[in-house]
């Protein structure tokens, strides 16, 4: 039998946990349970002392506890880990393997493993653990997920640093098993990449966009597309495939980033001299584009996230009000425009509002063409729709 200790918590504050949230805040807890190391698993009770799910505490978090079970039969053990990792790559079977090998496999609270983000990349694996409490998981972890998938390596990128409010060092990347090359060929949509799992930014590459991706082919074909924020240029190797005739510029302030985007291209039999890669600051870029009058018929904003707590909400719908300006400012009349925001505090609404006052004030009209979130591979518990963060809309500017 095992046994954990226990969390009591106040009256009626189990309602959100037996509804499926994962989080216990510390406010909820009567007293913060003792003799338990941060990271430590916790039995969390009712205050009538009825079992009511089990997870992971940490004392110097606003999160209190992080919720791993919702059965009493449930320990947190190999098993445990190695059934959560089987039912998040069933879902991922909908991706053809011929077309796509490379999808978010854990997406945390989404898959029922708070705190755990991993990516696949062909037959490698990245992860990051942004908890304690799946830190001092982590030996069965990777063997889990060594086993469970037959991935030839794992590479561990605990380098964010959201790991100090955790009580985590920030390390740097690490290959717990296996063996791990510089870069990895892969394939999206049947599209060929390249990704540095030790350098690139998050684990190497924005899966998340996939289905955008493949969505912008329809808009691009024979057009002149501006890809702002490019990276290494995910959207303009669809864009400039959708057609012989397209030409697209990529735009990005990270000279390595567009570096790469260019041997994306050549990787896909295009000819990188028949589009233009920019390194500059995106909104430089628009302003000088709208200086010369330059538009294009397509323009992608996909900027970094412009906000990332709740204080900041205010200033980052105004940076994205001021971005989709100067965006709308390149768009000719009757063009796309594809805007995204990975901010989790900005919802679909707000960006929604964001682009209706842009258009208001540079007096044109907008059309809403299609609206999405993040895919198939980014699960997002629905009794936590906080924990949602892409919004990605299309929309035709007049
Ligand atoms: N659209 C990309 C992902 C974009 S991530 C893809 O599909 O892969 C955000 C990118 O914005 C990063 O590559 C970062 O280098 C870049 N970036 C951040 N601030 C910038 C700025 N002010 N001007 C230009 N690029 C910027």
């Amino acid at each position: 039998m095992f046994r954990y200790p226990t969390a009591s918590l106040k009256p009626g504050r189990e309602e959100s946990l037996l509804g499926g949230h994962l989080w216990i805040f510390s406010g909820a807890l009567q007293q913060p349970p003792r003799w338990i190391e941060p990271g430590g698993l916790v039995d969390v009770k009712s205050s009538t002392g009825l079992f009511v799910a089990r997870g992971y505490y940490n004392p110097r978090t606003d999160i209190a506890i992080r919720i791993l079970t919702h059965s009493i039969e449930e320990p947190v053990d190999s098993e445990f880990l190695r059934r959560r990792i089987r039912s998040a790559m069933e879902l991922r079977q909908v991706l053809d393997p011929t077309q796509t090998n490379m999808y978010r496999l854990i997406h945390a609270e989404g898959d029922g493993l708070p705190g755990l983000v991993v990516d696949r990349y062909a037959d490698i694996l990245v992860a990051q653990i942004h908890t304690s409490g799946m830190e001092r998981l982590q030996p069965l972890l990777v063997e889990a997920l060594m086993t469970e998938t037959g991935a030839r390596g794992l590479l561990l990128r605990n380098d964010g640093q959201a790991r100090r409010r955790e009580g985590l060092q920030v390390e740097e990347p690490l290959a717990v098993a296996g063996e791990v090359p510089a870069q990895i060929a892969v394939r999206e949509n049947g599209i060929q990449f390249l990704v540095d799992p030790w350098q690139g930014q998050k684990t190497g590459f924005f899966i998340d966009q996939r289905d955008k991706r493949q969505a912008i082919r329809k808009y691009t074909r024979g057009k002149r597309v501006l890809n702002c924020f490019s990276y290494t240029g995910g959207f303009s190797v669809y864009a400039a495939l959708s057609s012989p005739t397209s030409s697209v510029t990529s735009v990005d302030i990270s000279a390595p980033a567009i570096e790469i985007a260019r041997r994306h291209f050549t990787l896909n039999n295009l000819d990188p001299e028949a589009h233009h890669f920019v390194v500059a600051d995106v909104f430089d870029y628009l302003e000088q584009a709208q200086s010369t009058e330059q538009q294009f018929d397509v323009v992608i904003l996909d900027p970094p996230a412009f906000a990332k707590t709740q204080g900041a909400r205010a200033q980052a719908l105004k940076a994205y009000r001021h971005l989709n300006m100067l965006g709308m400012q390149a768009v000719r009349p009757g063009g796309i425009l594809l805007t995204c925001s990975c901010s989790g505090i900005v919802g679909l609404d707000d960006l929604l509002g964001v682009l209706s006052q842009a258009a208001q004030r540079l007096r044109r009209s907008i059309q809403l063409l299609e609206a999405y979130t993040h895919g198939v591979d980014h699960p997002v518990n629905l009794a936590m729709p906080e924990t949602a963060y892409l919004k990605a809309i299309f929309c035709r500017v007049e």
